[in-house]
């Protein structure tokens, strides 16, 4: 069974559709992120009908000007529902924005202190920002911390899981330039490794392009077995292992 640790399944054309083809290829669970407030109740809907999938609650650094007091309140509120297993995704994104990074930090900060209450694990979205997430991270004392979609070096990887840290790579580790997440993928530990699609974004090779869809992440499972030159099914049962202990789900 592999386990898709970040689909945004409610983004996708069809997603009943796209869930039921996810099961045929394969995939046991679905990690379902949040980005925004006003998708808090969708994707809680999305994930009780179905027992297969669980989400996560955060407001991603794009939405972060719009994180408020009474979004603080309503994630402590929802988040008792069983179906929540973590915070996310939360970061930094100098990607999309470097002129509103008190914003965006004070916005990640506030959310890694919710996880810390709740006690759940934080899902991270880092783009462009390695050094200021990795700093925050490292004084909010946060344990369970998964970095989403991974675009660092093989020296960032390894400063991560050196603080226990895990990492998910995603569609971007099939593509023919995508060097660096190549790298990252044969210096890791498995034990430190996840799996992701971040459908419908980053479809990965032979559909790059198209619209992704938790069904493919086998050939992300496969790019990673042949990069490590260990044999698929090792990877599949590491990385489902990992994030079951991870998000605490069976
Ligand atoms: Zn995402």
């Amino acid at each position: 069974m592999l386990i898709d640790t970040h689909a945004h399944i409610y983004m996708l054309e069809n997603p009943a559709e796209a869930i039921e083809e996810a099961f045929v290829a394969g995939v046991g669970r679905m990690i379902v992120p949040t980005a925004a407030e006003d998708e808090f109740e969708t994707v809680l809907e999305l994930c009780h009908k179905y027992d297969e999938l669980y989400a996560l609650l955060g407001v991603h650094p794009e939405d972060c000007e719009k994180f408020s007091d009474k979004t603080a309140s309503k994630m402590l509120e929802l988040a008792h529902d069983p179906k929540v297993v973590g915070i996310g995704e939360i970061g930094l994104d100098y990607h999309y924005s470097k002129e509103n990074k008190t914003a965006q930090k004070n916005c990640f900060i506030n959310q890694l202190e919710i996880a810390k209450k709740l006690n759940l694990p934080v899902v991270i979205h880092d783009r462009d920002a390695h050094l200021d997430t990795f700093e925050i991270l490292r004084e909010s004392k946060v344990q369970n911390v998964l970095l989403h979609c991974f675009s660092g070096s093989v020296e960032f990887m390894k400063q991560c899981c050196n603080m226990g840290y895990k990492i998910a790579l995603g569609g971007v580790v099939t593509f023919k330039n995508a060097k660096t997440a190549k790298e990252v993928a044969e210096a890791i530990d498995l034990g430190d490794l996840m799996l992701e699609t971040d459908c419908p974004y980053l479809a990965p090779h032979p559909y790059r392009g198209e619209e992704n869809s938790p069904k493919y992440i086998g050939f992300i499972a496969k790019e990673i077995a042949n990069l490590k030159n260990i044999p698929y099914d090792s990877v599949v049962s590491k990385t489902t292992e990992t994030a079951k202990k991870f998000f605490n789900i069976d």
